[in-house]
C-alpha cells in the first residue's frame, strides 16, 4: 500500500460513529471515510453511562455541552453509588475526584483512618464534594469550585448526533448488510467488503465496529480471544427502560443482587435499568423477576436479553483491521468503561495513523497499549466482586473465594497492610478510585502513613471539620441537578452563562 486514502468502518453503533466523527474532524477531506451499517441488525442499544474523559472527546468534536445534552437527553454524573456490594445494606460512593485534601506523601484516607481511630464517625464518603453534591441531588455551585463529572446519555441519541456531525464533515454512510469479506490472497489484508445488494466497498484500512459479531477481526481474521469469565462470572444482561418517577439524580446506581447487580441510569426523559448476572447461578426467568420487582418506574420497553462473553480480542489491530467497541473485547459496564476504551483507541489510532502504510511496529505498539489498559480495568472490576463479606448466596461466596490475577492480589495486599495504593503506567483508575472501592467494601488498611502522626489530635479533628464544613457550604450553594440542566439549556437558547458553574 502506498498511501492510505480510504477508511471503511463496518458498524454504526456508538463505536462506529465515534470513530467516523473523530476521523473526519481530525483529517477532514484528506481522508475518505465510509461507514456501513445495517438497520436490520441494529445496535446493542445500551451504553448510557460514561466517565469524565468523554468530555475531552466532545471537546475534540467541538460539541457545545448544552446542545449535546439536549440531543441525547443527557444528565450529569458525579460518580456511582454502590449498594449491597461489601455486605447487604452497605452503600458507598465512587466519586470522580479525590476525597478531602491530599498531601503529596499521603492521600486523605490516611488522615481519615487516624481520625477514625480517634473517634471520627463520618464515613470517607462524607469528605468528598462530588459525593455530597450527588446525594443532595445538586449540581454546580456559585463558589466556582469545579466538580469532576461525566454524563449519562441516550445511546441511540448519541450515535444519531455523531452521525449528523460526521455526515456534515463528509463521511459517507452506506446502509446494508455485509455478507462477504475479500482478502488479499498472499498478505491476508482485507481488500473489500460485499453488501447483500451486491455492492463491493474497497478501502485500505478497515475498522471493525460490528459489535459482538466481530465480523472482520474475528470472523474474517481469526485473531483469537482471551477469556476472563473465570474472574468475571456474569455472562447475561437484561435491559429495560422505565418512566422517571422523580427528577434525575447526578449519579449512576449499582445495586448488588443475590447474583450480579442492577444498574439505574437516570436521563432527562426516562431511566435506563438493567441486571447483569451469571447464567450458572440464575436463569432468565428469575433474572427477569429480580429486575422487574426492583424497578421504580413503569416499564416503557420489554426487558431485552443480551448475552456476552468477558475477555479481550488477542489483537485489537491485526493486518489492516482495527477493532473498536464490542468487537474488540468486553468488560461488563460496572464502571462504565467501554465507551472510554473506544475513545482511547480512536485517539491512539489517530496518533499512530498509518497514512504512509501499515507498519508492524505501529500495530505492536497499539496492541501493547490496549492490552495493558484493559487489564488494569479488568483488575479494578474484579476487585468489586472479590472484596465482599456477603454470606447470603453461593454466588458471592464464589466471588470472594476465587483466585484473582497476581496484579490485583499485589494491590490488595499492599493496601491491606499500609493503605498505600499506586496508579501504574497508563492505568485509567487513580488511587482515589481504588481507595473508594476498597474502603467502601470494607477493606480497611491495618495502618496509615506515618506522616499523619505529625498532626496532633486537635488539629486533625479541626482539619476534618473544616473539610466537611467547606463541602457543606459548596453543596448548599448550588442549584438542584435538574434546575442546573434547565438553566444550561435555557442559557444556550438565549446565549447567556448559567447562574452556577460546574
Ligand atoms: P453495536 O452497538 O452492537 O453496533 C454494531 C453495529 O454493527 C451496528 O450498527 C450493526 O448494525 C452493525 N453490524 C453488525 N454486523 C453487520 C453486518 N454484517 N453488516 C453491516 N453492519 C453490521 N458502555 C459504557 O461505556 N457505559 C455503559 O453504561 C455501558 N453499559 C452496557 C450495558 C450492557 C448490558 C452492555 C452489553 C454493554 C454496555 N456498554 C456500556 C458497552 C457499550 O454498549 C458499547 O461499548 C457501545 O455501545 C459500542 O457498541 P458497538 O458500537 O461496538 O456495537
Amino acid at each position: 500500500m502506498d498511501k492510505l486514502e480510504k477508511v471503511v468502518i463496518v458498524g454504526g453503533g456508538t463505536a462506529g460513529w465515534m470513530a467516523a466523527a473523530a476521523l473526519a474532524k481530525t483529517f477532514g477531506p484528506t481522508i475518505n471515510v465510509e461507514l456501513i451499517e445495517s438497520d436490520a441488525i441494529g445496535t446493542v442499544g445500551v451504553g448510557e453511562a460514561t466517565i469524565p474523559p468523554i468530555r475531552n472527546f466532545n471537546l475534540l468534536l467541538e460539541l457545545d455541552e448544552a446542545d449535546f445534552l439536549r440531543a441525547v437527553n443527557g444528565t450529569f454524573k458525579l460518580g456511582i453509588e454502590f449498594e449491597n456490594w461489601g455486605e447487604l445494606g452497605d452503600r458507598y460512593f465512587h466519586p470522580f475526584a479525590p476525597h478531602g485534601i491530599d498531601t503529596w506523601a499521603a492521600q486523605f484516607h490516611h488522615y481519615w483512618l487516624r481520625a477514625r481511630q480517634a473517634g471520627e464517625s463520618a464515613a470517607l464518603d462524607d469528605f468528598s464534594m462530588e459525593t455530597c453534591m450527588a446525594r443532595a441531588n445538586r449540581f454546580g455551585n456559585k463558589s466556582g469550585r469545579a466538580a469532576n463529572y461525566a454524563y449519562h446519555f441516550d445511546a441511540t441519541g448519541y450515535a444519531r448526533l455523531l452521525r449528523g456531525l460526521a455526515e456534515k464533515m463528509g463521511v459517507v454512510r452506506s446502509e446494508g448488510k455485509v455478507i462477504d469479506v475479500e482478502q488479499h490472497s498472499e498478505s491476508g489484508f482485507i481488500e473489500s467488503v460485499r453488501l447483500e445488494s451486491g455492492r463491493r466497498i474497497t478501502g485500505e484500512l478497515f475498522i471493525d465496529c460490528s459489535g459482538f459479531r466481530a465480523l472482520l477481526i474475528e470472523q474474517t481474521l481469526g485473531t483469537g480471544w482471551e477469556d476472563w469469565s473465570h474472574w468475571l462470572r456474569s455472562d447475561r444482561a437484561l435491559a429495560v427502560q422505565t418512566e422517571s418517577t422523580r427528577p434525575p439524580v447526578p449519579y449512576t446506581r449499582s445495586t448488588a443482587r443475590s447474583c450480579g447487580w442492577q444498574w439505574k441510569i437516570p436521563l432527562q426523559h426516562r431511566v435506563g435499568n438493567g441486571l447483569v448476572y451469571c447464567s450458572d447461578f440464575m436463569d432468565e426467568d428469575r433474572a427477569a423477576r429480580t429486575l422487574m420487582d426492583n424497578l421504580e418506574g413503569r416499564p416503557i420497553t420489554d426487558p431485552r436479553p443480551i448475552r456476552f462473553k468477558t475477555g479481550r480480542r488477542r489483537q485489537q489491530w491485526t493486518k489492516n483491521c482495527v477493532s473498536l467497541g464490542l468487537s474488540s473485547g468486553f468488560l461488563e459496564p460496572l464502571e462504565s468503561t467501554s465507551i472510554h476504551l473506544i475513545q482511547n483507541s480512536i485517539i491512539r489510532l489517530i496518533k499512530m495513523f498509518p497514512r504512509a502504510g501499515i507498519e508492524q511496529a505501529n500495530i505492536d505498539q497499539f496492541n501493547r497499549e490496549v492490552e495493558s489498559e484493559i487489564e488494569y480495568i479488568r483488575d479494578f472490576i474484579i476487585l468489586h466482586y472479590h472484596v465482599n463479606q456477603r454470606t447470603d448466596s453461593p454466588y458471592w461466596t464464589e466471588c470472594r473465594e476465587m483466585d484473582i490475577p497476581d496484579s490485583l492480589r499485589h494491590k490488595i495486599d499492599l493496601f491491606s497492610r499500609s493503605g498505600v495504593i499506586f496508579r501504574e503506567n497508563n492505568e485509567l483508575f487513580s488511587e482515589v478510585s481504588w481507595t473508594a472501592v476498597m474502603i467502601g467494601q470494607g477493606l480497611l488498611p491495618a495502618s496509615y502513613h506515618p506522616v499523619v502522626d505529625r498532626v496532633d489530635d486537635a488539629n486533625l479533628a479541626a482539619m476534618m471539620a473544616r473539610v466537611k464544613a467547606d463541602i457543606a457550604h459548596v453543596v448548599s450553594d448550588g442549584p438542584s441537578h435538574d434546575t442546573y440542566i434547565q438553566q444550561l439549556l435555557d442559557a444556550r437558547r438565549s446565549n447567556q452563562q448559567p447562574a452556577a458553574s460546574a
